[in-house]
């Protein structure tokens, strides 16, 4: 869906699709409506592009797909720069997050295979059932899985043999940075104003709403599914990730197996919260940082989000919110 409405002096251009596995929404405002439509388009097919490319380990091409293609035989894999800096960060956030956010999870998530599994339960009664992995296969892919199996140098990575990325956790933040970039470049000398951006649960806020209001940016209830528990006031350029266990899950047996595994355990996280948001100027960080304190819960998690310079948001099993004081700023409860 693509509108752009204008008339008067600031006109907006909003665009609604899918990427990374996701729905995405943006919206950008302008001087002067004439000029270059579709600029939205433009900035969703470099979003699919950079997941094609570098991403994906779905997509043959992707940098991850060779990546792991060339871990199978432990054999190191060229890549840019950039992906290795990119790579870099997240091993530098294993390790101050004691192993908890760990990128090298691919076999222990293939085998868990919550995407499957969330869909199968979504169609429940016809054919397969949702099922879990047993306890010994998890333990089996948990070998094949830790941040010192993952070796970086200027321009090539490698795996330990049948260590496998998976960067589920960062895509959409990484995304949100990339915009970020572009846009800036792209609105040089021209008449873009300010834009916000969403993929999946992760927001980002580009410059400032040009009628002078704050942006507002809307934190999901846990417990109740298109509700939220409140809104963050935002002005200039913010990322703010949401990561939960309502996202995608499968229950069995009454156990809610969800989607944000722990390394120590192999079994999706039980640390005591439901969902925890960052807000960060960087969108890497925010929506990194999100998974990392689901896994930490709130004591743990919220040293390691103010260690990066990040405000965090947790909710707890009882519905309880702890909040960072930068975050107790901006946000607004709804309850
Ligand atoms: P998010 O929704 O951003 O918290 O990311 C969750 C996704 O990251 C999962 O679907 C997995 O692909 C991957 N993942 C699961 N557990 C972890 C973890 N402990 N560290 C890093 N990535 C993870
Ligand atoms: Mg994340």
């Amino acid at each position: 869906m693509l509108t752009a409405c204008g008339g008067s002096k600031v006109s907006r251009e909003s665009l609604t699709d899918t990427a990374m596995g996701t729905m995405v929404n943006m919206t950008i405002y302008r001087k002067n409506a004439s000029e270059e439509e579709a600029l939205c388009k433009r900035l969703m097919e470099m979003v699919r592009e950079y997941e094609r490319e570098c991403l994906s380990w779905r997509a043959e091409d992707s940098l991850t797909a060779k990546v792991n293609k060339a871990g199978e035989q432990g054999e190191a894999c060229r890549v840019t720069g950039e992906y290795a800096e990119l790579l870099k960060k997240c091993r530098e956030l294993w390790e101050d997050s004691q192993g908890a956010f760990d990128v090298t999870l691919g076999e222990l998530t293939g085998l868990w295979d919550l995407d499957r599994q969330a869909a199968l339960a979504a169609s429940s009664g016809q054919g397969e059932k949702p099922q879990i992995p047993d306890r010994q296969a998890v333990m089996d892919a948990l070998k094949y899985c830790g941040g010192e199996k993952l070796q970086i140098t200027d321009n090539s990575v490698r795996l330990e043999k049948y260590c496998r990325l998976d960067l589920g956790s960062i895509g959409k933040g990484v995304a949100l940075d990339l915009l970020q970039e572009n846009l800036e470049e792209l609105s040089q000398g021209k008449s873009i104003l300010a834009g916000i951006f969403s993929l999946g649960g992760s927001v980002m806020t580009w410059r400032s709403k040009p009628d002078g209001s704050p942006w507002k940016v809307a934190v999901a209830d846990p417990f109740d599914r298109g509700g939220s528990i409140g809104y963050l006031e935002l002005t200039g350029n913010w990322c703010v990730s949401t990561s939960g266990d309502y996202e995608r899950y499968v229950e069995v047996d009454g156990v809610r197996y969800h989607h944000i595994l722990d390394p120590a355990t192999g079994y999706p996280a039980r640390s005591g919260v439901c969902s925890v948001t960052i807000l960060s100027k960087s969108g890497f960080l925010s929506d990194a940082l999100s998974t990392a304190c689901f896994v930490l819960g709130v004591e743990k998690g919220m040293a390691l989000a103010e260690s990066y310079g990040a405000e965090v948001l947790f909710v707890d099993t009882e519905g309880k919110i702890t909040m960072s004081d930068g975050m107790a700023e901006a946000f607004h409860g709804e309850r």
